[in-house]
């Protein structure tokens, strides 16, 4: 059993400014979650929701935090929509080092998109053929 340390992490940016040690742009605040812009935006209203406890990143999070956390991006997703406005936006998440995480305090990124951004997805490889089902598979297994 991996020992995951949910206390305040005292080196972390985003403990620091749960705590508020370093200051923030706040946008919504409850018990349990944060939610402030973001420093370099992808475009401006870019927030950053976190859960107040530290948790490194998804797999560390409890299910019952992170719902909360989820609750709070959809509600920052409204905001965003209807204050930038902002009718399309995206909501993603960086897990670990290759997966591109910088800040290893859990956090969610809601970025509102506009027309002729510049900001691109991620592009797709196909599958070999039979590939998908085996692939499925080890996923399936392992939930
Ligand atoms: P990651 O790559 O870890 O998902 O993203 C970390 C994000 O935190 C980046 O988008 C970066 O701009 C943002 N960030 C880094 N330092 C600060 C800070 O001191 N204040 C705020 N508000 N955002 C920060
Ligand atoms: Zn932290």
């Amino acid at each position: 059993m991996l020992d995951y340390s949910h206390m305040k992490d005292t080196n972390c940016l985003f403990c620091k400014i749960v705590a508020g040690e370093i200051p923030c742009e706040k946008i919504y605040e409850d018990a349990d979650t944060l939610a402030f812009l973001d420093i370099m935006p992808v475009n401006p209203g870019h927030t950053l929701i976190i859960p107040k406890e530290h948790y490194m990143n998804v797999f560390e999070a409890p299910a019952d935090v992170w719902a909360k956390v989820m609750d709070t991006v959809k509600k920052v997703a409204h905001g965003i929509q209807a204050g930038i406005p902002s009718p399309d936006l995206n909501i993603a998440m960086n897990n670990g080092k290759l997966a591109g995480q910088v800040v290893f305090h859990a956090h969610v990124h809601v970025m509102p998109r506009h027309e002729g951004d510049g900001y691109e997805l991620w592009h797709g490889k196909k599958y070999a053929e039979g590939e998908a089902p085996h692939i499925a598979d080890k996923i399936k297994n392992a939930l």
